[in-house]
């Protein structure tokens, strides 16, 4: 498993000026990996690497020589519109391009002169989805969100007997999984409220966020072949924010007994920068399992992952309602929240979704389910953020909200900081809701 190397040196500088600002979350330390072209333009989707305020334009940079060795091998699996190549090359290839980068981009490099056209501004960009994704998996992995929102399904049964031993997760859809900026219709749905004789069809009233992190998977397994715990991480590429959006009326309806599907599969987002795990090797913390809870089947055990298979990420979400908009208001910030809170980790996600051979493919998502932390205010749903839509949120400008109203603006952040140390972000995941189309 990979640890630190010079490209973690937090005294690296780039001479991408931008890349140097305390606040930016994109440092030469990071090199997160995206699908862009210039914004209105007809240029292919190609790869880019985010540096600063700018994108690394990578078949442009691999063209000026930029890379020599594993490196260039790496580069050339970055010519099409997808990462999906990348994705499938494995650590070793990915850590190679990643050295490649690091001292391209960085103060002093011989070769700044011939890379500087290579750059192109984030501003004057517009996103594809990072992977064709073939397949979407949701796990369930903060226990606080199971907890809450199993209270306000079940209240006499919140947390089902299997939680605690099984990494929980469905099967969700992928085709309707977008970037950053999506605009989607408030989905229609059948739903029932409680005192009602039969249900009804119509627009969702309760349109949700789930504020989750999501893994892209790198290279494949094989059917039959499940990834051990300890092989588990050089199958992750990187992660991104993804926000599952939720239609909690439909689901309530229809979740019983095969689990979500309509109240889901509508729409998913997740922002443009896909953050390597090498990028995230500083962050790195370790996973506990509360004394009294069940130890993990020894499938999902092990001293690395124990000692260091956690992250330590902030999450945080905000809104912005039309009117915030029309009236210039900064977004409001719902709720922050920590992804070294989950109940598993990403590497024993990947090991059980593989422990009866089902096989992952390079570009397959993995969510983390949402990631509540333990109180109230670090919920990462307005289910639980207004207990079930009866505590509405006040917003700036006098409105209130118990769930998404349309035009609203769901923002997603994530981000690593601690001193002595550079920020490394995952950027941002906006989404849209419109009215319904019918
Ligand atoms: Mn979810």
């Amino acid at each position: 498993m990979a640890g630190l190397n010079e490209t973690h040196d937090p005294k690296l500088r780039s001479w991408v000026e931008s890349a140097n600002a305390p606040d930016s979350d994109f440092p030469i330390q990071n090199l997160p990996f995206g699908i862009f072209r210039r914004k209105g333009s007809t240029e292919a989707f190609r790869a880019g690497v985010a540096i600063g305020d700018r994108i690394f334009d990578l078949p442009a940079a691999a063209a000026a020589g930029a890379f020599s060795g594993d490196a260039a091998k790496a580069a050339t699996r970055c010519g099409n519109t997808t990462l999906n190549e990348l994705m499938a090359l494995g650590p070793k290839s990915w850590s190679a391009l990643r050295a490649g980068l690091s001292s391209a981009l960085r103060e002093g490099s011989a070769k700044q002169s011939r890379l500087a056209g290579c750059l192109v501004a984030q501003s004057d960009a517009e996103y594809a989805l990072p992977a064709h994704i073939g397949d979407y998996t949701d796990f369930y992995a903060s226990i606080h969100h199971a907890i809450r929102v199993g209270a306000l399904f079940r209240p006499d049964n919140p947390l089902l007997p299997n939680y605690k031993w099984v990494p929980i997760g469905y099967h969700g859809r992928s085709s309707s999984i977008r970037v950053s900026g999506q605009k989607f219709p408030r989905p229609v749905g059948q739903t029932k409220a409680p005192d009602a004789a039969a249900p009804s069809v119509g627009p969702s009233k309760r349109i949700d966020f789930e504020l989750e992190i999501g893994a892209f998977v790198g290279a494949a397994n094989e059917l039959g072949r499940s990834v051990p715990l300890a092989d588990a991480e050089n199958h992750l590429f990187g992660l991104v924010v993804l926000n599952d959006w939720s239609a909690r009326d439909i689901q309530a309806w229809e979740y019983q007994p095969l689990g979500p599907m309509l109240a889901k599969n509508f729409a998913s987002t997740v922002s443009p920068w896909v953050v390597t795990l090498e990028a995230l090797e500083p962050f790195r913390a370790a996973w506990t399992r509360p004394e009294g809870d069940p130890q993990p089947l020894p499938y999902l055990e092990s001293a690395e992952n124990r000692a260091r298979g956690a992250f330590d990420m902030n999450l945080e979400v905000l809104i912005e309602s039309e009117a915030m908009r029309s009236a210039g208001q900064e977004p409001k910030s719902l709720a922050r929240s920590n992804l070294r809170y989950a109940y598993w980790t990403l590497a024993q996600m990947l090991t059980h979704h593989t422990s009866n051979g089902c096989n992952l493919q390079p570009g397959d998502l993995l969510g983390t389910g949402t990631q509540s932390g333990p109180t109230v205010e670090e919920s990462g749903s307005m289910l639980e953020l207004t207990l079930g839509g009866k505590q509405p949120i006040d917003l700036p400008g006098g409105e209130k909200r118990t769930f998404i109203d349309d035009g609203d603006t769901v923002i997603m952040r994530a981000w690593c900081q601690k001193p002595g140390y550079p920020r490394i972000g995952l950027g941002e995941c906006a989404g849209t809701v419109l009215p319904s189309n019918t």
